[in-house]
């Protein structure tokens, strides 16, 4: 019973938290960002493994700070002449590459020339396999009123989860040329989704302009690595994204979770200048296949700034996250992060274990231990879950509720512990019947104060009582009558003492009082008021009757009747003789 109320106020502490949690965002927040940190570990785990690698189909033509310098000492300006794009597309399209991505925005510059713009136009509408990129936003209309987008660019989305697009919505953006706009379809979207924390761990897939929806870059490159070419995709009730037999899962903002193969520098990394100088048929380094590659074209050069802080490392090309996005979506590798409710029923479960296993084991320290694995145990299966499975079992909620459901268990374990060994102690010193003392009792007692008085020079004086012809009582009245009447003497004796006198259940019908630190005067005048006390009470006995009884006493006091304890009981038990022969109901 106890164990049970007290269990079920362990449980409503944990209804407590949780609704605590779910009320104030700020700490749920924070659990969010304990636990976001402790993906970035498995993920920075499994990469120092080494356990998957990057796709080899992947390259990155860099502008790096290298190319920079090249270009300002070769061109004297930056952005660069969009005619060299078109001569370095005209370049590799000789070697059929899978495709040619850039992860930068031919926006309208004031160095642009029309001539060279052209060029690039045209490149953009002789090939096939040629993308590029646009950047949403949410810039006032006082600025640039929210431009239509061709029809092209978007695709159809039929969203049957729960995922609400307000937050990878947006009201504006920044067109590119108007040429390349309508030259091709391959255009894609770069905006990314950040963490609380500033953290880049997910990616959107899709994003929302003027209600239509616009795939992003990766997607649009990915989907043409698979060669499917369908408009029209589906987002099941699972929040899952339909891809032919792929399905990738998306988080609860519509984005989704990226698994990293490297730390920067994990995909190959020319640097564009090599390619200028291969285009313009000058020596380069350069000795490098482009056919069937995915050739990405970003800035990783420090003063371009397009650097992101991901789980794989705090310094990271953006050109080299949506490489590992198109990676994703070619190997079918996202993380899938284990949903709100799963984590709380395994929680409970993990909660549970630990409680059963502190309540089984005796040891505290084995006990601590066990739990300790338990969880331990439980973060090795959200390891392998990551690795194996691409699961994201959250590690926090279940410590959360694992510590909790240690603590209780504990608290309980200790009350329960506490309350058996107080009740072992009245059963050890007590008497079943009367609920006095008991024979054991009273002989540690009485030794304890003979011991006392010796010491403190004190004295003590021991009371031992007989109730008078109790065997006739007996044959009179029955047994039952005989033991309420013992009941109800003993009761008498413990109102009419001190707190401080201890009374016993001698023997039988017998019972003795010691009283610490009286002198004889007292006790016989207090055996002489219980003697009164008892021949004047109405007892009463089974079925309705009452009656009388009387008690004689005999009363000895320590040191003058013996300085022993055998001594001063024998003394006791031998007035006690005198009361029963001088008449019985009276004190000696
Ligand atoms: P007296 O003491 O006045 O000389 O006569 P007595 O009849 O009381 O004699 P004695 O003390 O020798 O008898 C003790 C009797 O007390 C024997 C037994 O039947 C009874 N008795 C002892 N313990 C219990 C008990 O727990 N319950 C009941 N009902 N009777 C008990
Ligand atoms: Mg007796
Ligand atoms: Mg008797």
């Amino acid at each position: 019973m106890f164990k049970k109320i007290s269990y079920a106020l362990g449980l409503i502490f944990f209804v407590i938290f949780a609704f605590l949690v779910l009320k104030n965002a700020n700490l749920s927040t924070f659990i969010d960002t304990i636990e976001n940190r402790t993906f970035d570990l498995r993920q920075s785990i499994l990469i120092n493994q080494g356990h998957k690698k990057p796709s080899k189909d992947i390259v990155i033509v860099a502008i790096d700070d290298a190319t920079y310098e090249y270009i300002l000492d070769t061109y004297g300006e930056w952005p660069l002449p969009r005619d060299t794009y078109a001569n370095i597309i005209n370049y590799l399209e000789k070697q059929s590459p899978k495709s040619i991505v850039f992860d930068l925005m031919f926006v309208k510059s004031l160095k642009s020339k029309n001539q060279a713009d052209e060029e690039l136009i045209s490149a953009f509408k002789k090939y096939k396999n040629i993308f590029t990129s646009m950047n949403l936003d949410n810039q006032s209309a006082d600025l640039r009123t929210p431009p239509d987008l061709p029809e092209e660019m978007s695709i159809n989305i039929e969203n049957k989860s729960k995922i609400d697009f307000h937050q990878l919505t947006f009201k504006n953006c920044r067109l590119i040329l108007e040429g390349i706009l309508n030259a091709t379809p391959n255009i894609g979207i770069i905006n990314v989704s950040r963490s609380d924390d500033g953290i880049l761990r997910k990616m959107p897939l899709v994003v929302k302009y003027k209600d239509k929806f616009y795939p992003q870059l990766a997607l649009r490159v990915g989907l043409n690595y698979l060669g499917e070419n369908q408009n029209s995709f589906e987002i099941d009730k699972h929040s899952n994204f339909i891809l032919g037999k792929r399905k990738i899962y998306l988080d609860d903002d519509g984005s989704a979770i990226l698994n990293w193969y490297g730390p920067a520098g994990t995909y190959t990394y020319i640097p564009m200048y090599q390619l200028i100088k291969a285009v313009k048929g000058e020596k380069t380094e350069m000795d490098y296949n482009f056919t069937n590659k995915i050739v990405y074209f970003g800035t990783t050069a420090a003063s371009l700034f397009d650097i992101k802080t991901v789980p794989a490392g705090k310094i990271y090309p953006g050109v080299e996250v949506q490489a590992t996005y198109v990676n994703n979506i070619i190997d079918n590798n996202f993380i899938r992060k284990v949903n709100k409710g799963y984590t709380i029923a395994l929680s409970i479960l993990l909660a549970l274990l630990i409680a059963s296993v502190v309540t089984r084991v005796s040891s505290a320290f084995a006990a601590s231990m066990m739990s300790l694995s338990t969880y331990l145990i439980y973060i090795l299966i959200a390891y392998y879950a990551m690795k194996f499975e691409n699961l994201w079992l959250e590690l926090v909620y279940p410590l959360i509720f694992s510590i909790g459901a240690f603590t209780v268990a504990y608290i309980v374990k200790y009350l329960i512990k506490s309350r058996d060994f107080e009740q072992q102690y009245i059963l050890a010193t007590t008497d079943g019947l009367t609920e006095l003392y008991n024979h054991r009792y009273f002989q540690e007692q009485i030794r304890m104060q003979v011991e006392q008085a010796k010491r403190y020079s004190s004295n003590f004086s021991l009371i031992i009582i007989d109730i008078d012809f109790f065997k006739k009582f007996n044959d009179t009245f029955g047994h039952q009558s005989g033991d309420a009447v013992l009941r109800q003497v003993a009761q008498t004796l413990k109102k009419n003492v001190r707190v401080t006198d201890i009374v016993c259940r001698y023997g039988g019908e017998e019972m003795s009082i010691i009283l610490p630190n009286t002198g004889k005067d007292e006790a016989f005048s207090t055996a002489q008021k219980i003697c009164e006390r008892v021949a004047s009470k109405k007892f009463k006995l089974t079925g309705d009757k009452e009656t009388h009884v009387t008690i004689s006493l005999g009363v000895a006091t320590f040191p003058f009747d013996g300085d022993t304890a055998p001594a001063i009981i024998e003394s006791a038990d031998k007035k006690l003789y005198t009361a029963k022969n001088s008449g019985r109901n009276q004190v000696k």
